[in-house]
């Protein structure tokens, strides 16, 4: 499991900085001019009854400095909110609301991010008023604490611990959650038996089956796999009418949950709307993805027909050409036994962790090789990479202009670790930030 991300936010002054060192019993100030130490400060493990999370803390996310101030408030809080599983809303009980902290709580309102929001510098603890100002920003109950002072900041971790993701229950191993998603009739449930009956595969049913899938717990030798099957549950409950919306619906679901996707296509009919739309999900949520074409015992071919199918697939799927394709008949068995170990490759891909100097010397080779377009005349420089992220690997990229890196030039960058790490079958994603040298 990676580490779920903590973010902490807030305008400036409200005490993020003293948050953060009190959090990760950091004693040394956060902003230090050190050329890479203050961006390795930004992130920094902490744990708390036994949970691990990595804490950032956004104020020394580097922004425009030209830019009015809410603008790079806001901005920081748009980078928390993309890679946080919980933000720390931070604000001060001494000055109040600000116009800033209404700006931060109306975008926060709008995403799907669980919140905390906590009115920091307090004093007095026994007088309740002091926080029921910060009702008004329609964020819940404000916790109250003293970061300089360390008070209440317990209960704070404890809200924070409650949020972070579930560890779901029958997981605590490795188990690879794989969603098998698909337009009905492509073959999924039959592929998922032939899994299921395949030598040397342990079997069991798991409690925590849902509404829209059947989880089915597998191991084979030393490797756990859950299957999250959207076509199970048809089976089961005799729900016969799987309508195309219907099932959409629960492949989305399904690949919420999963840490690979398996598309399952209909070798008879080639790639679809549908199929493209259900494909889609998993590229979107950052999920490792292989295709596979079933049926392929119905399809005539020579020894060409699969170089042209897998072009076509592709073509289809452009935008996840990172994806491996398998063809295979869940009928007949035929290359089944490659689908287990795809799922091994790119679930390893996903949760790949490339080591900092590794990363850069990568970075760094490619940057001299084609050094990013300049951009009205500026020079547009890439100082230092960093991974903060698995599953999908993500990349934070620091720049002098990162509103100047060009799609085409981040594609660029995109290919070069690829070719360098691998990455088979996940998506990467690739970050900029205003850094100095
Ligand atoms: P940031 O800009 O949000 O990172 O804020 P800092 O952590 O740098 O804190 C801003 C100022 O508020 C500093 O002078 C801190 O010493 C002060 N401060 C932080 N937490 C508290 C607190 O709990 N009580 C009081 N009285 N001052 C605090
Ligand atoms: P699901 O709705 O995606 O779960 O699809 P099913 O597994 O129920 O399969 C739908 C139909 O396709 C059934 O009649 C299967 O027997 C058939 N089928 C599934 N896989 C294959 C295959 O590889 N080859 C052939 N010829 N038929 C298949």
């Amino acid at each position: 499991m990676p580490k779920p991300i903590v973010a902490i936010i807030g305008r400036p002054n409200v005490g993020k900085s003293t948050l953060f060192n009190r959090i990760t019993g950091g004693r040394v100030a956060i902003v230090e001019d050190t050329p890479g130490v203050t961006r390795d400060r930004l992130y920094r493990d902490a744990e708390w009854c036994g949970r691990q999370f990595t804490l950032v803390d956004t104020g020394g996310i580097a922004t425009h400095q030209d830019d009015p101030l809410v603008a790079r408030v806001r901005s920081q809080a748009e980078q928390a909110l993309k890679e946080a599983d919980v933000i720390i809303f931070l604000v001060d009980s001494r000055t109040g609301i600000t116009a800033d902290d209404e700006e931060i709580a109306a975008l926060l309102r709008r995403s799907d991010r669980p919140v905390i929001l906590v009115a920091n510098k307090v004093e007095d603890f026994s007088d309740p008023t002091v926080t029921h100002e910060f009702y008004r920003l329609g964020l819940g109950d404000p916790v109250p604490i003293s970061a300089a002072h360390g008070l209440n900041t317990g209960d704070l971790l404890d809200r924070v611990v409650e949020l972070l993701p579930a560890v779901p229950a029958g997981e605590e191993g490795d188990a690879l959650k794989v969603a098998i998603v698909g337009r009905p009739n492509v073959g999924k449930s039959s592929l998922v038996n032939r899994l299921l009956g395949e030598e040397r595969v342990i079997v069991s049913d798991l409690p925590g089956t849902t509404r829209d899938a059947v989880d089915t717990y597998i191991r084979r030798g030393e490797r756990e796999y859950i299957l999250i099957d959207t076509a199970g549950m048809r089976r089961k409950s005799r729900i016969t009418v799987p309508t195309e919306r219907y099932s959409v619906l629960r492949a989305l679901r399904a690949v919420e949950r999963a840490d690979v996707v398996l598309v399952i296509l209909d070798g008879t009919e080639g790639v679809t709307e549908q199929d493209k739309k259900i494909a889609g999900y998993g590229h979107e949520k950052g999920k490792a993805t292989i295709i596979v074409v079933n049926k392929w015992d119905l399809v005539p071919k020579d020894e060409r027909t699969m170089d042209h199918y897998r072009e076509a697939v592709r073509q289809e799927l452009s935008f996840m050409a990172y994806a491996p394709v398998l063809f295979i008949s869940a009928l007949t068995g035929q290359r089944v036994d490659q689908v287990l170990m795809t799922i091994d490759a790119v679930g390893e891909a996903a949760s790949r962790r490339v080591a900092t100097g590794t990363l850069n010397a990568v970075v760094r080779e490619a940057v001299l090789l084609t050094p990013p377009p300049s951009v009205k005349g500026q020079e547009v420089k890439i100082y230092y990479a960093t991974q903060v992220k698995v599953k999908p690997p993500t990349f934070v990229f620091f720049t002098n202009r990162p509103e100047g890196v060009h799609f085409s030039y981040q594609r660029y960058l995109e290919n070069q670790l690829r070719q360098a790490f691998g990455f088979e079958g996940t998506p990467i994603r690739l970050i900029f930030r205003r850094g100095r040298e």
